[in-house]
């Protein structure tokens, strides 16, 4: 590769379609993530983000399409056993809308469970990871405690945890803050703010525009199942080419 050449994106998705029934909700979806860039998908509700996220790890099969992390590429066009759906969900890790917690563990075995049990870490080590990483997102005296004794910005702390335990090469949010009081909000998104500092290979589906146009390198706006516009963010929501962009840009902002 010469040096003016840019690297391969992380993340690249081609072709994705799914159907639910006969109602086909991704219609040829395109997606590229450079390593330690971060995207936002944004759009209408039902406009099919959270089934592109899923389809990223494959927690939703896609009908047809490929999607490739770093040297894995998953063609769904053809049978996908569950040994490639495996390899593929290691990639990344997934932070949900409603956090996901196990109800009957502590916050610390929340976080430990996945490297402990599935990937075979030490559990020592896997401790003492947990404990740095609750420390910096200000929840050391919850672990202990159920999820049940904390708030919902706390639970979706612990989740980003949870999902940085497993190492991930992309981070996957699903509408992290839309289940949250808004004075929980803030707190969620400047830890993920500072994920994106550090570097970390982001997709975040979000209906905060404003914390989308400060923390996303690309924003791309999907309508009915496509992908109605993408670019940066100050073009894409201060100067949207799309007339259907331009409605939700003035309706949400
Ligand atoms: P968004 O995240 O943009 O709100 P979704 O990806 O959740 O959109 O949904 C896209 C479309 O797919 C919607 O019409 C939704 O009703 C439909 N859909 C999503 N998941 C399922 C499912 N498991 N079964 C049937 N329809 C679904």
């Amino acid at each position: 590769m010469s040096p003016s050449e840019p690297a391969a994106p992380l993340l690249e998705v081609t072709g994705l379609r799914k159907s639910f029934g006969d109602h086909e909700v991704l219609h040829s979806i395109g997606l590229q993530v450079p390593r330690g860039k971060v995207v936002a998908l944004i759009g209408p509700s039902g406009s099919g983000k959270t089934t592109v996220l899923r389809s990223l790890n494959g927690l939703e099969r896609p009908d047809a399409g490929v999607v490739r992390v770093g040297d894995l590429s998953v063609d769904f066009s053809s049978p996908v056993g569950d040994r490639s759906i495996g390899a593929l969900r290691d990639r990344s890790a997934m932070v949900f809308q409603h956090y996901n917690l196990f109800p009957h563990l502590t916050v610390l075995q929340n976080v430990i469970e996945g490297p402990v049990q599935v990937r075979r870490r030490p559990r020592d080590e896997a401790v003492a990871e947990a404990e740095r990483l609750l420390a910096r997102v200000g929840l050391s005296d919850k672990r202990d405690r159920h999820p049940h004794e904390l708030s919902g910005g706390q639970q979706q702390r612990v989740g980003i945890v949870r999902a940085l335990m497993m190492r991930p090469e992309v981070l996957l949010f699903d509408e992290p803050t839309s289940a949250l009081d808004p004075e929980l909000v803030g707190d969620v998104l400047d830890v993920i703010k500072e994920l994106a500092e550090e570097g970390w290979t982001m997709v975040i589906v979000t209906h905060e525009l404003a914390f989308a146009r400060e923390v996303a390198d690309e924003i791309v706006f999907m309508d009915q199942g496509v992908v109605a516009e993408r670019g940066a963010p100050a073009a894409v929501l201060d100067d949207p080419q799309v007339a259907r962009t331009r409605q939700f840009v003035s309706r949400v902002q």
